[in-house]
């Protein structure tokens, strides 16, 4: 079984973006809608010679569940599953509460989290990292999925926990 790093998050930050990046592939569903992923994925993704899975958590379906809800169970499923977690942050939107309840369930695991701050095209790179200091991260990255910048950057931070 290969070593699994998920994308983590709450809806809307760009996790299925991010997935399509780092496995180049169009297999995650994309849209400006909220939630619209409706299962896990898994990619193969390789950083030089070694192979790991990623998976996106994003979306699970049910319709009779809250947002909160349904991001809690793919928390929890991240955590099962991966040996790496990539908490995928929005820099436009800034740290909200939901953020700080899925970092502290994260944290609760015990595994290596790494912070994704993603939307960083058009923005102050230092102005947005500064604000997502508070999460007192040892690993905490600019990236801008929609443009692959930084991306590769995550995967070298990330190889090293695997
Ligand atoms: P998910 O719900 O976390 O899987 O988020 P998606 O990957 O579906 O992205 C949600 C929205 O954010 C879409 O409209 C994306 O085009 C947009 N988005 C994702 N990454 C970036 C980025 O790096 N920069 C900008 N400006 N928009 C992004
Ligand atoms: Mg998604």
């Amino acid at each position: 079984m290969l070593p699994v790093v998920a994308l983590v998050g709450r809806p809307n930050v760009g996790k299925s973006t991010l997935f399509n990046v780092l496995t180049r592939s169009r297999d995650a569903l994309v849209a400006d809608m909220p939630g619209v992923t409706r299962d896990r994925h898994y990619g193969a993704c390789h950083l030089g010679e070694r192979p790991f899975l990623v998976v996106d958590t994003g979306g699970l379906s049910g319709v009779e569940e809250t947002m909160d809800v349904l991001t809690a169970r793919q928390v929890r499923l991240a955590i099962d599953e991966a040996q790496v977690l990539v908490f995928v942050v929005d820099a436009r939107d800034g740290l909200l509460p939901q953020d700080h309840a899925i970092l502290a369930e994260l944290r609760r695991s015990g595994k290596p989290i790494i912070a994704a701050i993603n939307k960083t095209d058009g923005l102050d790179e230092q102005a947005a990292l500064a604000e997502f200091a508070a999460f007192g991260m040892a690993s905490t990255l600019p990236i801008s999925a929609a443009h692959g910048r930084g991306t590769d950057e995550l995967l070298r931070a990330v190889l090293p926990l695997l």
